[in-house]
């Protein structure tokens, strides 16, 4: 059996968590640089904003009381490991598989698991302000199916039946009654079917999940996918798809940003590439990679009148490293090379590709006397856990400048709430 915890809103809810006062009301989350809604709270949706609705068709509504937030990513992260350390006593094993959703086997857990779920979700409720739902069935697919009932049982009232409202557990059922609620849901909610293929599905009369259970999985696999295949058996309670404990190392790690304000110099374009450069280095440490090229880009914005300039290149790496001074000064020659003065930047961004593991490196004759290979990787250690333990940024290479200034290229996020969570000196203060 497989639980799966997802928060609502979580954005929203992190945010409504340290500022009581938003509890209720209608609120937004933007994107960074205050570009698109990401998130909303229950109230937003009945305004009728849509995610992914640019701010500009919205910021009309605040003028009817909707709250609009930058986004406080470093609140959200510090909340989601508060929620998936009291989610985690719900099984022996845990997938952390979004910054607000975990699937946790139940595998030997004894006793009745609704009301050790509906216990562990209030402890969460009650411990840090985040409400969830939770489903509960044999396998990933149908726990998932399960954690979207419990949804919209609570919030949509005539959805489901109201028992299952925030804790569902399809393994308590009978299959009739399993059967009822696969009825009630249209295929496009199905874990990894999505709009594309319901569309396909739908044009096949494949309409409910309860169609799309009952297909065979043989010729659901000749006229589909094996993708698809593994839906279907996982949708008849047959498991296919494993907890997997650490997310797969990525093949490529790319850090790019828009800019605050256009950026036309390129000084303080070589501050913003050398800041995604080491942002991306600490990524590929933290997965325990080295990289073989270094991709830098800078574009103008498609959006804004204006000459148009794009250019990108690739800077091979002598050997595969993950030493952010090496990949930054790759990042910053690759940017020189190709900078030409004259227009308005909006977006830059640095990818590390060709990447493998630091444990399987391959080593070179080293026949050249002038060049020995520097080996800073105890050095890169230090960096690392100086920064975790004092904050981003407290040990930098000097070509990301003086990050205590606002730089025109850093984000705008006028609208940010403190980090409540992870600095002392912005911990909120209750007064009576
Ligand atoms: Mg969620």
């Amino acid at each position: 059996m497989y639980a799966l915890l997802d928060a609502n809103n979580f954005y929203a809810s992190c945010e409504a968590a340290l500022r009581p006062s938003l509890i209720g009301r209608p609120v937004c989350v933007l994107s960074n640089n205050d570009g698109c809604v990401i998130a909303r709270s229950e109230a937003s949706k009945a305004m009728g904003v849509k995610m992914g609705q640019p701010y500009f068709e919205v910021r009309h509504l605040e003028a009817e009381g909707l709250v609009f937030l930058s986004p406080n990513f470093t609140l959200y992260g510090s909340m989601s490991d508060r929620v998936m350390s009291l989610a985690a006593a719900l099984g022996p094993s845990m997938e952390r598989y979004s910054i607000d959703e975990a699937f946790v086997s139940l595998h030997g857990v004894r006793g009745d698991q609704t009301k050790r779920a509906r216990a562990i979700r209030a402890r969460i409720l009650q411990w840090t302000g985040i409400a969830c739902g939770v489903g509960i069935a044999q396998t990933k697919t149908l726990s998932k199916f399960a954690n979207h009932v419990a949804k919209q049982a609570d919030r949509k009232p005539g959805s489901y039946p109201r028992e299952h409202a925030q804790v569902c557990n399809l393994g308590v059922l009978s299959r009739a009654d399993v059967e009822e609620l696969l009825a009630a849901t249209e295929v496009a909610e199905v874990w990894g079917v999505g709009r594309r293929i319901g569309e396909q599905l739908r044009a096949d009369g494949v309409m409910t999940a309860l169609d799309l259970a009952r297909l065979d999985p043989a010729i659901v696999r000749r006229r589909w996918s094996v993708v698809l295949e593994r839906t279907v058996r996982e949708l008849q309670g047959e498991s296919c798809i494993e907890l997997e404990d650490a997310p797969p190392a990525k093949r490529e790690i790319a850090v790019t940003r828009s800019f605050g304000h256009p950026v036309t110099d390129v000084e303080p374009l070589v501050e913003a590439v050398s800041t995604f450069a080491s942002r991306a280095a600490e990524k590929l440490r933290k997965q325990s990679s080295v990289a073989g090229l270094v991709h830098v880009f800078a574009h103008t914005s498609p959006f804004r009148p204006g000459p148009r300039w794009a250019r990108s290149l690739s800077v091979p790496l002598r050997r595969p490293t993950a030493d952010t001074a090496e990949i930054t000064e790759a990042a910053v020659m690759g940017l020189r090379l190709m900078f030409e003065p004259g227009y308005m930047l909006a977006k830059a961004g640095v990818m590390l590709c060709d990447l493998s593991s630091e444990l399987h490196q391959q080593c070179e004759l080293d026949l050249e006397v002038e060049a020995p290979v520097r080996d800073r990787s105890k050095l890169m250690k230090a960096m690392d856990q100086l920064n975790t333990r004092y904050g981003r940024g407290t040990l930098q290479v000097a070509a990301m400048g003086q990050q205590n200034q606002l730089q025109a290229w850093q984000m705008r996020q006028e609208r940010r709430t403190p980090h409540y969570t992870t600095d002392w000196r912005q911990i909120p203060i209750a007064r009576a």
